[in-house]
Order: C-alpha cells, then sequence, then structure tokens
C-alpha cells in the first residue's frame, strides 16, 4: 500500500473510490489475481462512509453516521473476517414518542408502554390485525407500515420521520424503504435479526488499513477522479462514485438525500439509554442521535454523540428509492453498459439502497466475474 503519488507505469484497474466497494474489488485483484491496482478518492481517507476514528477527545466516532455490521451471509462474513477482529453487538434503538422512549421496531413492549396496556404476543398481533389497513395493493412505503399497524403507529412512529429522512411523504417511496423496519408481535428488542451481528474490534478504518495493505494496490486520497482520468494509463476503470456524475449529468441529476452531521462531545460518561434514539416527531428537526461508545464498547470519561440532519445538499448519501428515480437511473444504466472498460458498481455507482454487506456481496460477485473474463481471455 502506498500513500503518495501513482509513480509512474500502467496500473491494471483504476478503481475510483476507497469505501467498501471499491476495497473489496482492489484486494481481490492483487491478492487473487496479482493485478495492480490503483484506488483514488476524493476525500483525504480510506473507507469511504464507513470511516471511523478519533476524534479529538480521543473517543472513537464515525465521521458520516453510525454504521453497523450485520449480515446474513456466511461468506461475506467470512470475507472480512481476514482483517478486522470483532466485536459481538447488537444494535438496538429507542424511538422518542409521546414523551416516552419506546423500542423501536414497534413490538409488544411497544404497544403494551404506548397504551398501557398488559398484552401477550396473540393479543398484540390481534391488536395490530384490528388498526391494520386492508388495502389489497401494498405499493409504497406507506402501504407497507399502515398494513402492518395501521394509521395512527404510522404517523407516531413513521410519517415524520420518513418525511425528514427523505424530503418526501413515504407514499412517495418504493416499498423497500420501510421494509427494512419490521413488525413484532413478541419483545425481541433488537433492531436487526440477522446471523452475524458485529462491530469491527478495532474499527472500520483499520480493516480498510489492512484489505489494502499489499504491494499491489495503491491508494491516493484527495484524489478526484476527473483531474487524473487523462494521466493515469490504465486498462480498466472501476466506478463507485455516483454514476450521474460519471455521464456528466447528460440526461438530468439522479437525486440523493444528504446529511448534516452536528458531531458532540460531552463532558459525562453516558448521554441515553441506548446506541441509537429516533426521533420521529416533525417538531424536531433531526431524526436520531446515536452514541458512539456504546457500539464500539469504548471506556471513555466522555461521550460523543451525533445528530443528524437531513438535507437535499450535500454529499450523495442516500440513493432514493422512488419509481421515477429508477426509470432515470435505468437511463444511465444502459448507457453504463454501453461503455467500454468501465464497471459501475457501489452504492453510487448503481443507485441501490445497499447496507455494507450487500455492497461487500457486491464486489465479490464483481470480482467472480472479473476473473473469469480473464481466464477467458488467457
Ligand atoms: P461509499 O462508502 O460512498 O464510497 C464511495 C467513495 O467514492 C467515497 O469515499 C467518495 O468520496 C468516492 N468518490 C465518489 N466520486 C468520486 C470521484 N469522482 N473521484 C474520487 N472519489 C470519488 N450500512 C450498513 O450496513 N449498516 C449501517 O448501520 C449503515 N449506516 C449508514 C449510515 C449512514 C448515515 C449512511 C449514509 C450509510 C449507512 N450505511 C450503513 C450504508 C453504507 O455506508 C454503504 O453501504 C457503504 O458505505 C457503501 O460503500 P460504497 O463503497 O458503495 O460507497
Ligand atoms: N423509519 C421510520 N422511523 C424510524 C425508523 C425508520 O420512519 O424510527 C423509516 C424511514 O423511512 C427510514 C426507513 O424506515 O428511512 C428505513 O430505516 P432504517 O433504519 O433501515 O434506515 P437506515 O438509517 O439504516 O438507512
Amino acid at each position: 500500500m502506498h500513500f503518495s503519488s501513482a509513480g509512474s507505469g500502467r496500473f491494471d484497474y483504476l478503481i475510483v473510490g476507497g469505501g467498501f466497494a471499491g476495497c473489496v474489488l482492489a484486494e481481490r485483484l492483487a491478492s487473487q489475481l496479482g493485478r495492480r491496482v490503483l484506488i483514488v478518492d476524493r476525500r483525504d481517507h480510506i473507507g469511504g462512509n464507513a470511516y471511523d476514528g478519533l476524534n479529538e477527545a480521543g473517543v472513537m466516532v464515525h465521521r458520516y453516521g453510525p454504521h453497523i455490521f450485520h449480515t446474513n451471509s456466511s461468506a461475506v462474513f467470512e470475507y472480512l473476517s481476514q482483517f478486522t477482529e470483532w466485536r459481538p453487538y447488537e444494535h438496538r434503538v429507542l424511538a422518542e414518542v409521546d414523551g416516552q422512549r419506546l423500542p423501536m421496531p414497534i413490538n409488544l413492549t411497544t404497544l403494551n408502554r404506548l397504551f398501557g396496556l398488559t398484552l401477550d404476543s396473540a393479543g398484540a398481533a390481534e391488536f395490530l390485525a384490528a388498526r391494520a389497513a386492508t388495502s389489497a395493493r401494498i405499493e409504497s412505503a406507506r402501504d407497507v407500515v399502515v398494513s402492518q399497524v395501521g394509521e395512527e403507529l404510522y404517523r407516531k412512529f413513521f410519517e415524520g420521520y420518513t418525511r425528514k429522512q427523505w424530503g418526501r411523504d413515504a407514499s412517495e417511496l418504493d416499498r423497500s424503504v420501510t421494509s427494512r423496519v419490521p413488525t413484532r408481535t413478541d419483545a425481541d428488542d433488537r433492531y436487526f435479526q440477522d446471523k452475524f451481528q458485529f462491530m469491527p474490534l478495532a474499527g472500520y478504518t483499520r480493516m480498510f488499513e489492512r484489505m489494502i495493505d499489499h504491494p499491489d494496490i495503491t491508494f491516493m486520497p484527495s484524489t478526484d477522479y476527473a483531474d487524473v482520468r487523462h494521466t493515469i494509463a490504465h486498462d480498466h476503470l472501476v466506478y463507485s462514485g455516483p454514476v450521474d456524475e460519471y455521464f456528466d449529468f447528460c440526461y438530468g441529476r439522479l437525486p440523493y438525500r444528504s446529511l448534516r452531521f452536528e458531531h458532540a462531545t460531552l463532558e459525562q460518561e453516558r448521554f441515553q439509554e441506548v446506541a441509537v434514539v429516533n426521533y420521529p416527531s416533525p417538531e424536531v428537526p433531526f431524526t436520531r442521535i446515536t452514541e458512539y461508545k456504546q457500539l464500539t464498547g469504548q471506556q471513555h470519561p466522555c461521550t460523543s454523540i451525533t445528530r443528524e440532519f437531513p438535507t437535499a445538499h450535500g454529499d450523495p448519501y442516500y440513493p432514493i428509492p422512488a419509481p421515477e428515480n429508477a426509470a432515470l437511473y435505468r437511463r444511465y444504466e444502459s448507457l453504463a453498459e454501453k461503455t467500454p472498460g468501465v464497471t459501475f458498481t457501489g452504492r453510487l455507482g448503481t443507485y441501490r439502497y445497499y447496507n455494507m454487506d450487500q455492497v461487500v456481496a457486491q464486489s465479490l460477485k464483481l470480482f467472480s466475474r472479473l476473473a473469469e473474463q480473464a481466464s477467458v481471455a488467457a
């Protein structure tokens, strides 16, 4: 791994973006096929949005908001385990609703505490069934929730949060958005039920550093692809930045949602009950507060937190899952397919609301494809 200029000579692969998409692919190409790879990133660090590090107080924080690793894929988990030890961590979230902090996803405890009831699981299922809307078609993110828990719980837990997060109503978003959040009638208060739920013990950045620690991988931070595209000789380009930007927005801009992060360090050991508290109320301008020590297990006399304020402007963090955006993306996708020597990947390159493990899986699959092509060509 080198952190200087690209030096002389030709690279087999130029990879744009040093996040999960770029680093996993670089690692595979170098370690399995002996390819010379250059990764460029316009940011001054490796890791993309999963970047973490110690802040000025010495608390480990995630610069771009909380990243919690979970997957059902043993292939993904085993792959990453080559580059990190793990800390078992099961994520729990509370949502502040009607002056109470209640388990989110909605579960048996949420219902009993919100409505002052003493339901058991069967009672909770009946309670929800009596409220659930019975519309035949479940098309939008709103329909998904209303069909499970009804209008009132939708309004309290989802309506305001979704409007803030996406800048539009849940009825204008794909069903996949709220399908990420289940409804439970038992008292399981974990946010995820995946088979593997861990945090990288020494952090994400350390994991990325180990991944690209290979003599055939060069990393150039603070380097925009636009500035080097004509000067760095390479055979293949892999692009994990925004696909519309690559094509100079020729069909118009793909909408992305951004966030403004307000980071703070407090001179107290603990700030809140769990790592993440959600604020669905439209009266509160942010969506959630994260307390990092509860994710990392770090012991420190201070604690660091982040409030997330969704915005339309800024770094492109979230592709917005909606039919008209998918249609626009398809136009870019077909242009991408007709562009020889360039492969698009990652959350921004393929305009997909992917979690980290899905991006790792996507890169491993892409590597298999490239390896197959290489063996056919040989
Ligand atoms: P990125 O991490 O976005 O990396 C792309 C890189 O490309 C960036 O570093 C960018 O600077 C660089 N780049 C773009 N264009 C150019 C250019 N022209 N020249 C040079 N460099 C360029 N996933 C989970 O599994 N669990 C979570 O808890 C979780 N929480 C999240 C919280 C937030 C606030 C956000 C925004 C995302 C979260 N995710 C989470 C999703 C996760 O961040 C992504 O799945 C993953 O980071 C995507 O990796 P990537 O490599 O595709 O993209
Ligand atoms: N959501 C909500 N209220 C919550 C949590 C989630 O309305 O308390 C909705 C919201 O639209 C959000 C989506 O469900 O964008 C998916 O939530 P998730 O926590 O999976 O989003 P992430 O932060 O991981 O992208």
